[in-house]
């Protein structure tokens, strides 16, 4: 009784999201919308936030990383133009609530996550809430993954200094890349359209991710460098 109450209350608080901070915002692919109504954002928001999960904010969920605001992971996924059959990859797997949105849209997913923790903790998740077609891997995943290439999708979740070039390599004839591309602080999101030898290449909002770190992403040590200074 309790339980079917509680999820009444968030199946309402998820169609408040998906009208206010979706729909007003132009976010108009229908299927994209049903899988923003369908995933349970709530199951991934640690508990002391569990009221503000369907807020209009990304939140924090440990190790400094944060969940995405809705609004942003509706634009990436809306962006990426998903096919059901098709093949994605995630880089910066978080909580998994992408993960699990995106896998509602597509034939698989691998997610890639950094943070060991993070990882292990979103790949229980994803199997607890039934999202069998996403495997999540722990490590860098700033080049990809080379052996699952070519993919049809890849949406990178953290804030780049440049495209690398390893994930335009691994995108399929008409593969999409979205990924923030820009600064430690602020991006631009953008979008890279693969076309024979070439990629097609756009500019789609402005936005602000933690930085993606590894091979092809920014130096660990420049960020204590800062917060050394800070203090
Ligand atoms: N997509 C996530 C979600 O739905 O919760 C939010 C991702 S959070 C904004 C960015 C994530 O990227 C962090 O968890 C961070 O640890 C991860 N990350 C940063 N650099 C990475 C890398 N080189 N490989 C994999 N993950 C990385």
């Amino acid at each position: 009784m309790v339980r079917s109450l509680t999820d009444a209350c968030f199946r309402l608080l998820r169609e408040s999201m998906v009208r206010r901070q979706l729909e007003a915002r132009g976010v108009r692919d229908p299927r994209v919308l049903e899988a923003m109504r369908a995933v349970p954002r709530h199951e991934f928001v640690p508990g002391a936030y569990l009221l503000f999960a369907y807020a209009d904010t990304p939140l924090p969920i440990g190790e400094g990383q944060t969940i995405s605001q809705p609004y942003m992971v509706a634009l990436m996924t809306q962006t990426l133009n998903l096919q059901p059959t098709d093949r994605v990859l995630e880089i910066g797997t978080g909580s998994g609530y992408q993960a699990a949105v995106l896998a509602h849209l597509a034939a698989s997913v691998w997610s890639i996550e950094l943070r060991e923790r993070l990882a292990r903790r979103a790949r229980e998740r994803l199997q607890r809430l039934g999202y069998t077609n996403a495997t999540v891997l722990a490590g860098d995943g700033s080049r990809g993954l080379d052996e699952q290439a070519p993919f049809d999708a890849i949406c990178v979740t953290a804030g780049a200094p440049r495209v690398p070039q390893p994930l335009l390599d691994q995108l399929a004839e008409g593969g999409r890349l979205v990924i923030p591309v820009g600064s430690e602080c602020t991006q631009e999101l953008r979008l890279m359209v693969r076309e024979g030898s070439h990629f097609k290449e756009r500019d789609i909002v402005p936005c602000m991710f933690v930085p993606l770190r590894g091979a092809e992403g920014w130096d660990e040590e420049e960020e204590e460098h800062i917060v050394r200074i800070a203090e």
